[in-house]
C-alpha cells in the first residue's frame, strides 16, 4: 500500500527497531513508548483496521495474538507466578480501531505494553 507508514516498516523502507519477524507478521518498537515495553505486532498485509477484517482473518489474527507472549517473555514481562501462584509481570494487548477507538495509523497493529509499573499506558 503506497503512502503506508507500517506498509513501508515491513518493506524495511523505513527503519524500526524489529524484534521478530515471519512470512506474515513483523513485530518492533513503538517509536513513542507509553511503557518499558512497548511493541507493536502487524500483518505485513496490509489491512488498514480490525473493521476490515472478517472470519477468513481469523488464523492471521490468532497469529498476531498468539505472538504476544512470545515477544513479552523475551522482553522480560510475561506473567510469572511466585512460590504462593500470586502472578506478577504482566503487560497489555491492545488494537485500536477508527478515530473513536484512537487508532492513528491505518495499518491494523496490536500493541503488546507492559514492564514494571509505574507506566502512562494508552490513550
Ligand atoms: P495507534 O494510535 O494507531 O493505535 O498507534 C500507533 C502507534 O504507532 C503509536 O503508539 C505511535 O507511537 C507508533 N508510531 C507512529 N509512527 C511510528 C514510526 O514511524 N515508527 C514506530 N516504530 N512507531 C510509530
Ligand atoms: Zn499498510
Amino acid at each position: 500500500m503506497e503512502n503506508c507508514l507500517f506498509c513501508k516498516i515491513a518493506a524495511k523502507q523505513i527503519p524500526s527497531s524489529i524484534v521478530y519477524e515471519d512470512e506474515d507478521l513483523l513485530a518492533f518498537k513503538d517509536i513513542n513508548p507509553a511503557a518499558p515495553v512497548h511493541l507493536l505486532v502487524i500483518p505485513k498485509q496490509h489491512l488498514a483496521t480490525l473493521s476490515d477484517c472478517n472470519a477468513s482473518h481469523a488464523p492471521l489474527l490468532g497469529k498476531m495474538l498468539a505472538l504476544a507472549p512470545r515477544l513479552a517473555e523475551e522482553a522480560g514481562c510475561a506473567v510469572s507466578y511466585d512460590a504462593d501462584g500470586e502472578p506478577g509481570g504482566g503487560y497489555k494487548t491492545l488494537i485500536n480501531s477508527g478515530p473513536d477507538g484512537g487508532q492513528e495509523v491505518y495499518h491494523l497493529h496490536l500493541h503488546v505494553v507492559g514492564g514494571p509499573r509505574p507506566w502512562r499506558g494508552m490513550r
